[in-house]
């Protein structure tokens, strides 16, 4: 069986994930086409370029100057930090926004939201469509197009000491008894 093609992970340390409103992505990975290690992308901006046209132009170690397939990864997959996986091929936040990833607090999942260049929330394509409604000034530089509310995915394996997270597993499965329970 093939397995799934590899896409930008952002996992979010659990000490720095932030309570608040803010991005919950303390670091931001790029897992390479050839290997498969993980490697750390400096900045957001980086990550959301890679990210932007992933599928298209995989990603390699030596894309990045001084790094080689044949060196140890930046980062493994494990459970010392939460992992958020993302999805590719996301248009690049347009000028003057900025896409923010915030992880729920029970940890079941991430939302996604945008700030706008007033300062206020997107939460929804509708969000952005009356923000531009009341501010057309910005219809020639933002479109509904440039945004993308596809949730990233929280890798529930990474999650330890989730207590919230565990609790919801248990009350999903009462609720679905007919759910099968080969759980670990
Ligand atoms: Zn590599």
């Amino acid at each position: 069986m093939a397995s799934p093609p590899p896409v930008p992970a952002t996992p979010a340390p659990a000490s720095q994930r932030k309570q608040g409103p803010g991005d919950s992505i303390g670091l931001y990975v790029v897992q390479c086409y050839g290997c498969h290690k993980w490697r750390a992308v400096p900045t957001k901006d980086e990550f959301e370029t890679i990210r932007e046209n992933l599928t298209n132009d995989p990603w390699f170690c030596n894309k990045r100057p001084d790094c080689s397939c044949e060196d140890p990864a930046d980062i493994e997959y494990d459970s010392s930090r939460i992992w958020v996986i993302d999805r590719p091929n996301i248009p690049k936040p347009p000028p003057k926004t900025e896409r923010l990833a915030i992880i729920r607090r029970d940890l079941t999942g991430v939302d996604i939201c945008y700030v706008l260049p007033n300062g206020k929330r997107a939460k929804s394509v509708g969000d952005v469509q009356k923000f531009l409604d009341a501010n057309p000034e910005y219809k020639d530089s933002l479109s509904v197009e440039n945004f993308s509310f596809t949730l990233p995915k929280v890798a529930e394996e990474t999650v330890t000491g989730g207590f919230a997270w565990r609790r919801n597993k248990k009350a999903k499965k009462q609720g679905k008894i007919n759910a099968s329970s080969t759980k670990k």
